[in-house]
């Protein structure tokens, strides 16, 4: 018998709403009608253990398209309905289920509902013009059950013909979404969505097919024991979920069980030095069902350079995302993570230095990054922040900072301990020789993020540690006999040839006698220069100051020139210190090699 029935909501004004919302993402579909096949069959199995049902055969999913007909079919042999809950959780549930949707939509402007979790069959509209369910309840004498609607406001129910236990939902696909008869295509989703769904899906297997193969794997590696895993696993799982053919440097396994549930895989991808950043991918499962790529509202944002999985039943997934960032237990997860991703960091960096300097050159910028964007991670790994020094070792940062000065200190103009560093091993090579000469150390600060990173330690400690580039001010370590050695004959010398030029003249007796003079720039000014730069701001050289080294002999001889020799070897002077500093403009070079040949020929003609 068979009998029509309203849809008790007036659902005919919200598919159209439904349908905006969605379209973006509407093969969303997929995952919930799956879904739903493989609560169906938990459902049966957690009766089957009660002994309230019989024990099924193998459960399995099966998806099924069909292009002549224009169907996507999906068939379950889990716990099925009766014609009753036909009526209770499609006609009456799901419909009004999808209105809750709708108004929670309204309400959140487009904020975006975390994985569009509770549409659930209701979604099937968005791409059908009519879905039949064939169901048979795994109660004893239960008849079969045939429901069909076009989802608008009415539906048709009755008996039906079916011999085993089950679901089968028949979506007659609206004309303009025959794609998904394409078997493709639903392999791609099926891939995206189901992955690590817990029972086999099988899609269009053929009679013939003697060993079907699921789309799936329904035990995925972030659901076992840590200690059960093998290297070789956590890299297959890798390869097989982020088509990532460069192992992975080293891996996280999350599993957490209290106060919240959490099971999931961070693996640190090689990171290239200097390159673009590429945001990784953190897949946010819900009870193995596929939710949606790196939502930052749980993942901290740094940890988005990362790959990985994270299956969390505890997040509340059918709410906004601005009501997911206020969440207590979201926030919770969040702080988990970056607790774990600063423990492994520093269980390497404690019992496998080795390993852990082998791998910084690709985990520097992460870590950071992760500093600049969270000041919890930077007090938890601050003391396993890694630099090379000028003779290609590494130590640790803080192993540099000075003990931190006082107010009084300050006042009496006392600075924190200077850090020097160089950004550039060949353009500063000149500088770093003397360095290294005098037992001056300095750390290499050669990447991208390096000077956002060194202002914000300066931020992080002011009293212990200032970082100055090699080549800002002259250290007393640099210089012979300490801060004695000034010539003010020379600096008035000097100062008179230079005054077309933008520089000041200063005078210092240094160790290395080979140097006639170095240029320096106070560190301040020049990142003051080097911002505008970056804003296109001009790139003027402000600032510069000719530090004239009076223990060369050169430099000794100058005092006896005359003339047109003393203008041209004090030039030549300039040239040189800043050719060690930067690449000569055009015209400066030109004047530099006409400066030469002049004191050649001089030279030789002698
Ligand atoms: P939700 O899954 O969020 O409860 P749905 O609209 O997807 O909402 O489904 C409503 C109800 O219909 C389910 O809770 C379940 O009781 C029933 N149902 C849906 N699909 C199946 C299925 N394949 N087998 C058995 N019951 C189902």
């Amino acid at each position: 018998m068979e009998k029509q029935g309203n849809i008790r909501i007036a659902s005919e004004n919200m598919m159209p709403i439904i349908k905006k919302w969605l379209y973006s993402e509407k093969d969303i579909f997929l995952r919930e009608i799956v879904a739903n096949a493989s609560d169906a069959i938990t459902k049966l199995k957690k009766l089957e253990g009660l002994g309230e049902a019989e024990k099924g055969e193998d459960y399995k999913i099966t998806v099924k398209t069909n292009a002549k007909e224009k169907t996507l079919t999906v068939e379950d042999n889990g716990i099925g309905m009766t014609q009753e809950e036909v009526e209770r959780y499609i006609t009456q549930i799901a419909f009004s289920g999808a209105e809750d949707f709708v108004k929670k939509y309204e309400k959140t402007n487009g904020d975006g509902i975390i994985g569009h979790f509770g549409l659930g069959f209701y979604s099937a509209y968005m791409v059908s013009e009519n879905i039949e369910i064939f169901t048979k309840s795994y109660r004893d004498g239960e008849k079969g059950v045939h429901w069909v609607s076009d989802g608008n406001s009415t539906y048709t129910i009755g008996d039906a013909d079916i011999k085993t236990r089950g679901t089968k939902i028949v979506m007659h696909l609206a004309p303009e979404e025959k794609e998904f008869t394409d078997e493709k295509v639903i392999k791609k989703l099926l891939a995206k969505y189901c992955s690590f769904m817990p029972y086999p899906i099988y899609l269009n297997p053929k009679a013939t097919d003697k060993e079907l193969k699921p789309v799936n794997t329904t035990a995925p590696l972030y659901l076992k024991q840590p200690a059960d895993c093998t290297e070789e696993e956590y890299q297959n799982f890798y390869r097989d979920t982020f088509h990532d053919f460069n192992a992975p440097l080293f891996w996280i396994h999350l599993n957490m069980e209290y106060p919240f549930r959490l099971k999931g895989i961070l693996y640190f991808p090689k990171i290239k030095k200097n390159v673009d950043l590429e945001p990784g991918q953190v897949k946010l499962y819900c009870e193995q069902v596929f939710v949606a790529n790196n939502i930052k509202e749980v993942i901290p944002e740094f940890l988005m350079l990362l790959n990985g999985i994270i299956d969390c039943p505890d997040i509340p997934l059918n709410v906004s995302r601005s009501f997911l960032q206020n969440d207590a237990t979201v926030q919770k997860i969040s702080r988990y993570i970056t607790k774990k991703v600063a423990d492994k960091l520093t269980e390497l960096f404690n019992f496998d230095r080795k390993k852990y300097e082998n791998c910084w050159q690709d985990l520097s910028t992460f870590v950071k990054y992760g500093c600049l964007k969270d000041d919890d991670f930077f007090e938890k790994v601050k003391d396993i922040i890694i630099f090379k020094n000028i003779e290609g070792e590494y130590r640790p940062l803080t192993k540099y900072f000075g003990e931190s000065i006082t107010e009084e200190d300050a006042k009496k103009g006392k600075e924190p301990k200077a850090v020097y560093y160089a950004s550039d091993e060949n353009k500063q090579a000149q500088y770093i020789a003397m360095f290294r000469e005098a037992g001056l150390d300095a750390i290499i600060c050669d990447e991208y993020i390096d000077p956002h990173f060194i202002s914000y330690i300066e931020y992080q400690n002011p009293t212990s540690v200032r970082f100055l580039r090699i080549d800002a001010e002259v250290d007393s370590a640099l210089k012979d006999g300490g801060d004695d050695g000034e010539d003010k004959e020379l600096e008035t010398l000097f100062t008179d040839c230079l005054k077309n030029k933008k520089v000041r003249v200063k005078t210092a007796k240094l160790k290395n006698i080979n140097v006639p003079a170095i240029v320096n720039v106070p560190e301040f000014l020049r990142r003051m220069t080097e911002m505008n730069s970056f804003y296109r701001m001009g790139d003027d050289m402000h600032d510069v100051t000719l530090i004239v080294n009076t223990a060369n002999a050169a430099v000794g001889a100058l005092k006896n020139a005359e003339g047109d020799t003393r203008q041209t070897a004090v030039e030549q002077i300039y040239y040189l210190a800043l050719m060690s500093y930067k690449a000569l403009e055009p015209d400066e070079l030109q004047a530099f090699t006409a400066n030469t040949s002049v004191l050649l020929e001089k030279y030789l003609q002698k």
